[in-house]
């Protein structure tokens, strides 16, 4: 009899350093790194930096410092190495426009030279996705040989397919999808140039080994777009983890309106990383206190199915407590 061998356990923590990382930011790392520590996956970090007008030079080093001190490790990444180099994506745009090359010989692609304006202005009702209007198929004519004759910049869209998807969310489970009905056709190319993220991210997921990807699940609806572009790419698609978002208390989104959360305020006034963990680890149902806790206990307590399924809400009077403020 002949063993097998099993797949590689591979994911990834892919920041974007366009701000400071927060609470909320530490709580989706920290599952998405102890889901593979705990099975022996290897992990890769990758700064997710081709948004480049909002990207900030001292935020690179500031995520590296911050996931350190708050005890996750990685086998590779900027700071590291390793034989998926480079990990900056900035470094990696070549693969992108390889990428862009092998959909521009299919149909999938098209220059597109809508503005936002046309686009909302495009229909009097707009029809509505899951993250805003539909772009309304105003360039969807066009095939990518058109560029000879275009003398204005355009972006290039992926043309979604009509089917219906299914994703096995390994937390939040079975979730269905019609691209063409509740997304439409997405950017991947943008007009100066650079790739869109949806393009980067799968080109780095393939290219890096990724099995497993972990994040938080706003970016549920661009799962179903990136399993598009694996199709496209024929590809085999990663494992999904969405997880809840952390929101503040009128139940927006954690961000700077809602006062200091960031992990480097922590640090700097002294906060040991466990106050923080013993948080997280409360807000995700893996102790019943707030107590301090190490990392390497956090490794013998984690599962994916006691993080409650509604967002956790980081109030003023939790980071008091963290801060120890009274
Ligand atoms: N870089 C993205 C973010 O910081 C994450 C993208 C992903 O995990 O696919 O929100």
């Amino acid at each position: 009899m002949t063993l097998s061998a099993q797949p590689q356990l591979v994911g990834r923590l892919a920041p974007s350093p366009t701000g400071a990382q927060h609470v909320g930011n530490a709580r989706t790392f920290l599952i998405a790194w102890l889901s593979l520590r705990t099975r022996g996956g290897r992990v890769i970090l990758r700064i997710e930096d081709i948004d480049s007008p909002r990207v900030k030079l001292w935020a690179v080093q500031q995520v590296i410092d911050d996931l350190q001190w708050l005890g996750l490790d990685w086998d590779e990444g900027p700071d590291v190495g390793g034989p998926h180099a480079p990990y900056v994506q900035t470094a990696r745009v070549t693969q992108y426009a390889a990428a862009l090359e092998f959909l521009k010989r299919g149909d999938q692609l098209y220059p597109c030279l809508c503005t936002r304006t046309d686009i909302a202005e495009a229909a009097s009702a707009p029809h509505l996705g899951l993250e805003g209007p539909i772009y309304p198929g105003t360039c969807s004519h066009r095939t990518p040989a058109d560029i000879e004759s275009l003398s204005t910049e355009y972006a290039w869209r992926f043309r979604v397919s009509d089917q219906s998807l299914q994703i096995e969310d390994q937390f939040s489970g079975s979730a269905h999808c019609t691209p063409a009905k509740e997304l439409g056709d997405f950017v991947i190319g943008k007009k100066d140039g650079t790739p869109a993220y949806q393009l980067a991210v799968v080109v780095d997921d393939h290219a890096m080994g990724v099995t497993e990807v972990c994040r938080g699940d706003d970016l549920l609806p661009s799962a179903f777009r990136q399993r598009e572009l694996y199709e496209a790419f024929h590809w085999p698609p990663p494992k999904f983890i969405h997880v809840p978002l952390v929101v503040g208390a009128d139940g927006r989104r954690l961000a700077k309106r809602h006062g200091d959360t960031r992990i480097s305020v922590l640090r700097e006034q002294g906060v040991s990383p466990e106050r923080l963990l013993g948080l997280l680890a409360w807000s995700c149902g893996w102790q019943a206190d707030r107590r301090p806790v190490a990392i390497t206990e956090l490794l013998t307590v984690f599962d994916l199915s006691c993080i409650p399924s509604v967002p956790f809400v980081m109030t003023e009077a939790l980071w008091r407590e963290l801060m120890e403020i009274v």
